[in-house]
């Protein structure tokens, strides 16, 4: 077999690795720096067990039960290095309580960005909060695998990701838990590395840990925080030259220009986000500290709740309330027009120029065209 799937479509779930009975398939990195599946076609049998895996290929339509609630954790200490309302420290604390394990995002000392299982309550620090990049999944499926027969597990992931682990079990578990986030795409790895190598070289010392979401400045407003051999600094989020490339939208990857795991096609228990607006929406569940938005999409994720109700804030509310403020859940991201000539030149130019180049162009072209908009409506 040449391929598993067009470039443009694959999510890099690593479904097909995972499946493969002969072990042909390796994920590599392509030159945008996204991991894909490689056929070692001397090994290949051609028996098409990973196109009969690969979620992308063979989707079907999730009926969901779309339950939905803001709400927000009452332990104020793990809300601090929560990205939203705490809410999966909780699903996390709970699990390791029943002897479980857990498994999630968590960067390794060079700063890359794998799925890690852990099992002792010390460790769920290292999954918290968002990371935004691509996390690399590895074989993590194969380790669920092995344990889920007599161990309790939460997953959580993107919905790609939850997608990938459901089409390789090929069965639902009674002991598997998954939880999905919601999801505005991912950006390169590649384009991260070379944001902390530039930084380093700056600093002329080791990063050692990067912080996504600090809410010292806020929820709303969060900062980024680089904690380095020798102290640490804050920027707000706003200002920092890698999440205004994330969040133009730039360096992600091709497959979540056209997601296929948003609203009505999901496949987790629970999925977990931000409730921006909720202090127009439930203004009594206003936290300055985070609001989480939480949908339950199964039987599961229902009862996962109850079992930490105790521990919440919470109201229930409407999906239309969720979605007012994040389309990322029903939509995806629009792919602006220069994205591949910015993947082009990705290595040869700094960050600082990256930034000042598609930021800045991408931004003047979205106002033009909103201000032909409006000067079409006005002369109707
Ligand atoms: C790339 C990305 C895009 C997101 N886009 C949106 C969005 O558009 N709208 C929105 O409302 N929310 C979005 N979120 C989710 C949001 O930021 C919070 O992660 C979520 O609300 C959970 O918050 P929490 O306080 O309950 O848990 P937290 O303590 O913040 O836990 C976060 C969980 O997400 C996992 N995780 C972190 N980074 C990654 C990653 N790169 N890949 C896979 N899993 C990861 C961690 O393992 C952990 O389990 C996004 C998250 C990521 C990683
Ligand atoms: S199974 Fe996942 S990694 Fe493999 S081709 Fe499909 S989307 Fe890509
Ligand atoms: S937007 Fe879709 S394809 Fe992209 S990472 Fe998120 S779930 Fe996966």
């Amino acid at each position: 077999m040449e391929q598993v799937l067009e470039k443009r479509k694959c999510m890099g779930c690593s479904a097909c690795m995972n499946i493969c009975p002969v072990g042909a398939i390796e994920m590599h990195e392509d030159k945008e720096g996204f991991k894909r599946p490689v056929i070692n076609q001397e090994k290949c049998i051609n028996c098409g067990a990973c196109r009969r895996t690969c979620p992308v290929l063979n989707t079907q339509t999730n009926q969901a039960l779309n339950k939905c609630y803001a709400c927000y954790s009452k332990d104020e200490h793990s809300m601090a290095n929560s990205s939203s309302g705490g809410i999966f420290y909780l699903l996390a604390d709970y699990v390791i309580k029943n002897k479980g394990i857990v498994i999630g995002a968590a960067f390794d000392k060079h700063n890359k960005l794998n799925h890690i299982a852990i099992n002792e309550l010390e460790d769920i620090i290292h999954l918290q909060g968002s990371k935004y990049l691509q996390s690399d999944l590895r074989d993590i499926f194969q380790l669920i695998r092995k344990n889920i027969k007599d161990k309790l597990i939460l997953f959580v992931g993107t919905p790609c990701q939850v997608a990938g682990l459901k089409a390789f079990l090929k069965k639902d578990y009674d002991n598997l838990i998954t939880v999905d986030i919601i999801c505005h795409g991912v950006p390169s790895p590649k384009l991260f590395k070379k944001y902390v190598t530039e930084m380093e070289a700056r600093e002329n010392q080791k990063l050692v840990k990067y912080i996504f979401r600090d809410k010292t400045s806020g929820w709303e407003t969060y900062s980024n925080t680089f904690v380095f051999e020798k102290g640490q600094k804050t920027q707000l989020a706003s200002e920092n030259n890698y999440m205004k490339l994330f969040l133009s939208d730039i360096a992600l990857r091709e497959s979540c220009y056209d997601c296929h795991f948003k609203l009505g096609n999901k496949y987790s228990d629970l999925t977990l986000g931000d409730f921006w607006g909720v202090e127009k929406i439930k203004p009594q569940l206003y936290n300055k500290s985070g609001v989480s938005a939480v949908i339950l999409n199964s039987n599961k994720g229902i009862d996962l709740f109850k079992s930490i109700e105790k521990d919440l804030i919470y109201e229930e509310c409407r999906l239309e309330e969720i979605l007012t403020r994040n389309k990322s859940l029903e939509s995806s991201s629009r792919q602006p027009k220069n994205r591949n000539q910015f993947f082009g030149e990705l290595e040869t130019k700094s960050i600082k120029k990256l930034t000042n180049i598609y930021c800045y162009k991408n931004f003047m072209d979205r106002f033009i065209k909103n201000v032909k908009k409006e000067v079409k409506k006005m002369i109707k």
